[in-house]
């Protein structure tokens, strides 16, 4: 006899967790201040990790890292001749083929990171459309939240797209980045990496934590914990005032307004299909939010 289970990415244990950003511009290419700068101001903001991300163009990041505290990590934006896309953890340039799979196929032959791009900015709500998305092989994550597409045209938020791409079996984690070009930009999301006591801090083990779902995107809220217990997932917070638990297809499973919460996956027979994943959605004081990583429901056998 199997049972239905819950895959979790993260660790019961306790944790440090670490706050980076992962997306943003210099006069590299469009945005408005010298790499030093931007470094210094996320230094300030107590960053711990920040990849610099000129579209098609790489920030000499060797040249800064000896002079700060913050753990870059080499980035790149895929930016012309299509949707972007976020490069993580490679020193290469690439030629932006139209092609989006082959700009794929170029980070994932140097074992490097590929997240979507705000997929709802642009008037028409759709930079990235969702087809193109679902039938890409090789990224890690998309962008739920791009904190600069609050200011410009469209949604800066894209869980309903997540919510889609999840429930098609096209499993992605949920960032959320600046993408800042300006000061005004800095600070407003970010992610929470779990990280290990003691561990030492490199790009290659950030990256590896990323790529796991070790981490949760943020915009104000902070999560203490996400323990997974049999079918239970329990959450505890700091500052949410609310926290939902999401499903297949975007289904609210269930609420609480609480800054701790706990929901258990019914253990009926079609829960794989019909609940798919658990994802935490935490609303804290004003716009704030949190997002944790969708935890799988599975059938052992
Ligand atoms: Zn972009
Ligand atoms: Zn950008």
């Amino acid at each position: 006899m199997g049972k239905v289970c819950l895959h979790s990415p993260y660790s019961n244990h306790s944790a440090l967790w670490l706050r980076g950003n992962l997306h943003a511009h210099t006069t590299i290419s469009d945005g408005d201040r010298p790499p030093e700068q931007v470094i210094a101001a996320y230094e300030q903001l107590g960053y711990h990790f920040l990849a610099l991300t000129d579209h098609d163009a790489l920030a000499p990041i060797r040249d800064y890292q000896p002079r700060t505290h913050l753990t870059l990590i080499p980035g790149v934006e895929v930016s012309a001749r299509g949707p972007h896309i976020l490069q993580l953890g490679l020193e290469v340039v690439q030629e932006p083929a139209i092609d989006r799979q082959r700009v794929l196929d170029v980070i994932t032959a140097h074992s490097g990171l590929a997240i979507f791009n705000h997929p709802n900015w642009e008037w028409h709500f759709n930079h990235f459309p969702q087809d193109l998305m679902h039938s890409l092989d090789g990224a890690t994550g998309i962008e739920i939240y791009n904190a600069v597409v609050e200011r410009l045209e469209g949604s800066a938020l894209a869980t309903d797209r997540w919510d889609r791409l999840l429930s098609h079996d096209k499993w992605l984690w949920g960032f959320a980045n600046d993408d800042s070009h300006a000061a005004q930009d800095d600070g407003r999301a970010w992610n929470m990496v779990q990280w290990e006591v003691g561990a030492p801090l490199t790009a290659g083990a950030l990256l590896e934590a990323l790529r796991a779902g070790r981490f949760y995107a943020s915009t104000g809220v902070t999560i203490q914990t996400i323990e997974v217990d049999g079918l239970t997932v329990r959450v505890k917070t700091s500052d949410a005032q609310c926290i939902r638990f999401v499903t297949r297809w975007g289904a609210v499973a269930h609420c609480v307004e609480a800054p701790v919460a706990e929901w258990t996956v019914p253990d009926v027979p079609d829960v794989v299909e019909s609940v798919k994943y658990v994802r935490v959605e935490c609303f804290g004081l004003g716009t704030r939010m949190a997002w944790a990583q969708p935890i799988q429901v599975v059938y052992q056998p």
